[in-house]
């Protein structure tokens, strides 16, 4: 049973999506500062996708030199306030800190990471100092974490940058997919602002490049293209009743719960099926905009879940119940969903069995279908010589894949990981192109 009444106002929906990791003032982050070792070869580091100096950084928050900290983060990672918040901390840079050895809480090192990048946001200070202009131009398909950070690196490099995005907005599913109670959009849109000011690339928003002419085009106007356009939208689990009302894509039902906040609809008996990590963010989203049940249902077992077990700590602490080794049969309704059929599994030689004559039906008004976003090998195949491997985009060391023109990076290479992850493709991506441009 969910603990969370439903928002009816913009203040409700702040407090039952209360932040998880609050800023940081400067007397806490003096004193968690101080904690740090320092370590020689620090485990922190290795644990970073983006290889940040933490307690370079960290020493340099501890001696009051607050803009020489998110120097060091911003040389590593372009969304580092961003990824102080929603990276998975519990299992990278915080996981591997010494102190897990001796039963001491690990440093804090996201709220940290937060804390000093906050400061040159607010203070809206400039960091950098650009390369003089080599007279490139390179086109980026993708205002996401891959495609930012690319464009970020490229305008350092003195390269002309200019980003198609197809929606509103830029930095892709942080600030459309992320929960709520991670980062606000606010943050991450500041975060957004301070990099397009600082670095001047320019985004054409609304502009989804779509076909074959569109990307000639690209090609004639522009020296390279970086490809960082992400997934696409949740994947069919093909049963019967999918199309039903009130059955809904996760990533499309998160995406309308933060940009509408109230106006999203939520049944009070809802069905999330999956075992990820976005299974666990929409679980827990339903719960906190007032659902009063919420399933989990899980094919395997829970120990075979995709997802980090904090994530499934925090939606079992909002009150959803995890059903496991339950393979959805149908979901039932004449025109709107009233529950799904399930059937109990078994695993066997590593494969998901049904057991016959355990068919159960479990009552609800919502399903929320969290199994994984689609490829978008429709629109990639119209790139001439661009191999994929099983949808995602095939790429060197440098991220330029099997067309030279075109580099890619993110989750149209990884098949969806972290934002962290993306930013650092974007990053050595861009160093790619511009060995390219050079020869
Ligand atoms: C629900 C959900 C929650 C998540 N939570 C977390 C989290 O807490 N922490 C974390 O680190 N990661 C999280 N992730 C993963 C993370 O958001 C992604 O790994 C990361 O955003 C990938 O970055 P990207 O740049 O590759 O793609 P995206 O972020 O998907 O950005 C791609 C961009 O390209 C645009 N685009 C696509 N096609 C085209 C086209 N043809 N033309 C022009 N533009 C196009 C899209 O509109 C989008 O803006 C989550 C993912 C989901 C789905
Ligand atoms: S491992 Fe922990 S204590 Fe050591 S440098 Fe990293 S944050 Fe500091």
């Amino acid at each position: 049973m969910s603990e969370y009444g439903k928002p009816t106002t913009e203040k409700e929906f702040d407090a039952n999506f209360e932040q998880i990791k609050p800023l940081m003032n400067s007397t806490e982050a003096y004193y968690e500062s101080s904690r740090c070792l320092y370590c020689f070869d620090a485990p922190c580091v290795t644990a970073c996708p983006t290889g940040i100096d933490i307690p370079q950084f960290i020493r340099q928050i501890n001696t009051q030199n607050i803009s020489g900290a998110a120097k060091t983060i911003y040389d590593s990672n372009y969304f580092g306030n961003a990824c102080g918040k929603v990276c998975p901390t519990e299992v990278l840079c915080e996981g591997a800190c010494v102190y897990n050895h001796q039963d001491v809480k690990p440093i804090e090192i996201g709220r940290l990471q937060n804390f000093a990048t906050d400061a040159v946001i607010e203070r809206k200070e400039h960091l950098y100092q650009l390369a003089p202009d080599t007279g490139k131009k390179i086109a980026v398909i993708g205002a996401g974490p891959a495609g930012i950070a690319c464009a970020c690196e490229l305008r350092l490099l003195g390269h002309a940058v200019e980003i198609f995005e197809a929606k509103a907005k830029p930095s892709g599913l942080t600030v459309y997919g992320v929960a709520p109670y991670k980062i606000l959009n606010e943050e991450v849109l500041k975060e957004m602002n301070y990099l397009q000011e600082q670095f001047g690339y320019t985004v054409h928003y609304n502009k989804p490049i779509t076909g074959k002419e569109d990307l000639s085009k690209l090609e004639q106007d522009f020296d390279a293209v970086f490809i960082g356009i992400g997934l696409g939208e949740t994947r069919s689990i093909r049963i019967d009743g999918e199309n039903l009302k009130n059955c809904v894509g996760a990533t499309e039902f998160i995406e309308e719960l933060k940009m509408e906040h109230l106006k999203t609809p939520v049944g009070k008996r809802v069905i999330v099926i999956g075992g990820g990590n976005t299974a666990m963010d929409a679980a827990s989203e339903a719960a906190r905009m007032g659902a009063e049940h919420v399933i989990l249902a899980y094919r395997r077992a829970k120990r075979e879940m995709g997802a980090y077990e904090f994530e499934y700590d925090l939606a079992k602490a909002v009150g959803v119940k995890g059903v496991f080794n339950a393979q959805p049969l149908e979901i039932l309704g004449d025109h709107e969903v009233v529950g799904v059929k399930f059937i109990r599994t078994k695993v066997e030689n590593g494969k998901v069995v049904s057991i016959p004559d355990t068919e159960f039906t479990e009552a609800c008004d919502m399903v929320v279908r969290a199994t994984g976003q689609a490829k978008q090998e429709t629109f990639l195949a119209q790139i001439d010589g661009l191999e994929l491997d099983w949808g995602k985009i095939k790429v060197n060391a440098h991220f330029q894949t099997t067309n030279p023109k075109y580099f890619a990076g993110g989750d149209a290479v990884n098949g969806g990981a972290e934002v962290v992850n993306a930013a650092a493709h974007g990053k050595v991506a861009a160093k790619g192109i511009h060995a390219y441009l050079k020869n």
